[in-house]
């Protein structure tokens, strides 16, 4: 056999256990998984030995803003997806918003693909925007190939707009219409907003008065809403940034019910929690808010068993000015980054610290969100006909996460401090080597867009 690369020697990960295979790749796709006895009758162009280590799917991030084009001064398409590289991420679904214009077009969509084609180094696919004025333009952005349309349901940037359920009911109907899924920012806006002016007549705008002003029942009703929602309408529906155990049941509640709910955490909820607002500040400051240790490692028993089925960075930058507490807590920027650690720190968490398989890790970063964000069979997993988007890392490597070590454009994060082991070390993109060595191996504009497809597929339990 002829390949192009050959990743020898490695413990293969992937959602069902781990193997040790030899990964044959050519022409950008997975052509053979090799028991290592069979090294012999294979002719490869260059060979990686991951001996010792793991051989992981890159990660998918669902969720991450790199604002471009738009606020290029908090990150940009070069910086962001460079960072993506650093961490195992291989591609990245970004967000419609933090956007100028915001994504609700099939026109936008073409021209935000326009303006960051040449700046991406690893791939890339787009979330839709669902603003309530373009409910007209749904079908041309699922035909265009979004992923998914975001909801605002809480309070929300001036580029964006929050939704009433009216208006998302009737969003849903036309998701529904061609198998769309929507994806939601599920807190109540009402009980938020109320909060925020009871603060602001009261003169309060401490630390405390923040995570008081996004109680957790906010993200109960308004998960509660959308879920009821799908049931009246059909539509597959996904609940972004899960913060809490109590949300995470709602879901697991509807799953079991049969409805199409899919649910997603991210790695600050699972290793930070409201403490770190408290003493250390806004850079911990992120919506939903961190909540306490309790509900923390609790969260992690609907990480294990799939309720959240999706562990995403919400990579949300900054200018570092953007975090400035002097006009209070409630006036700083909301948003943790996050891209580059999320799949070190998911592995340290995950592997060393609580003894879970590292399947888990394949399962939440990288097929998870294949299967609902409808990147399945190109993207997500280690198999033949597959994408070769592999990621080599490292068990035993010990990191530290530091300011210079981050590839964003603003070297700024909750992470810096953060120690961890398991470090991914070379990740490649389509069969080849975006990122090794601590540094990137391929040019800016080799990252490709990503459409979704298998819209029909249905959620699985
Ligand atoms: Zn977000």
């Amino acid at each position: 056999m002829d390949c192009d690369i050959l990743v020898k020697n490695g413990r293969v990960v992937t959602a069902k256990g781990v193997d040790t295979a030899d990964v044959a790749v050519k022409d950008g796709r997975v052509i053979a998984l090799l028991a290592p006895s069979a090294q012999g009758s294979v002719r490869a162009d260059q060979v990686l030995d991951a001996k010792g280590k793991f051989v992981l799917p890159g990660a998918i991030d669902v969720h991450a803003h790199l604002n471009d084009p738009g606020f290029t001064w908090r990150e940009d398409f070069a910086h962001g997806t460079t960072a993506a590289a650093a961490g195992g991420v291989t591609t990245v679904v970004d967000m419609p918003l933090q956007n100028e214009p915001a994504l609700t077009d099939a026109d936008i969509f073409a021209r935000k693909h326009e303006a960051v084609r040449e700046k991406a180094l690893v791939d890339y696919a787009f979330w839709g925007g669902l603003t309530g004025d373009n409910l007209d333009k749904m079908r041309e952005l699922h035909d265009a190939g979004v992923t998914a349309f975001k909801v605002f349901l809480g309070p929300v940037s001036p580029d964006y707009r929050t939704l009433n359920l009216g208006v998302v009911r009737e969003g849903l109907e036309i998701a529904a219409s061609f198998g769309g899924l929507v994806g939601f920012h599920a807190e109540d806006y009402a009980i938020i907003h109320h909060e925020e002016e009871r603060a602001a007549r009261a003169g309060r705008t401490e630390r405390i008065d923040f995570l008081r002003s996004r109680p957790v029942v906010a993200e109960k009703i308004a998960t509660a809403d959308v879920i009821e929602l799908s049931r009246a309408t059909g539509a597959r529906v996904h609940i972004c940034h899960v913060s809490h155990p109590e949300v995470a049941e709602l879901i697991r509640q509807a799953r079991n019910e049969g409805l199409s709910v899919s649910g997603e955490t991210c790695t600050h909820y699972l290793v930070f929690d409201e403490d770190d607002v408290l003493e250390r500040g806004m850079i911990f400051k992120c919506a939903p808010p961190l909540r306490d240790a309790v509900a923390r490692e609790a969260l992690w028993d609907y990480v294990v068993d799939g309720t959240l089925v999706c562990v995403a960075s919400d990579h949300s930058p900054c200018a570092p000015r953007e975090k400035d507490e002097s006009e209070g807590a409630l006036k700083a920027w909301g948003g943790i980054s996050g891209i580059q650690s999320l799949m070190a720190v998911f592995f340290d968490q995950a592997v060393h610290r609580r003894g879970l398989c590292p399947s888990l890790v394949a399962a939440r970063l990288s097929e998870g969100p294949a299967r609902i964000f409808g990147l399945r069979g190109r993207k997500g997993s280690i198999r033949v006909g597959a994408d070769a988007d592999l990621v080599i890392l490292d068990p035993d490597r010990e990191w530290r996460i530091t300011e210079d070590s981050l590839r964003y454009l603003n070297k700024i994060s909750a992470f810096v401090g953060l120690e961890g082991r398991g470090m991914p070390e070379t990740t490649l993109v389509r069969g080849r080597v975006v990122w090794s060595d601590g540094e990137a191996q391929a040019p800016l504009g080799y990252g490709e867009l990503v459409k979704r497809h298998s819209p029909e597929e249905k959620i699985e339990h």
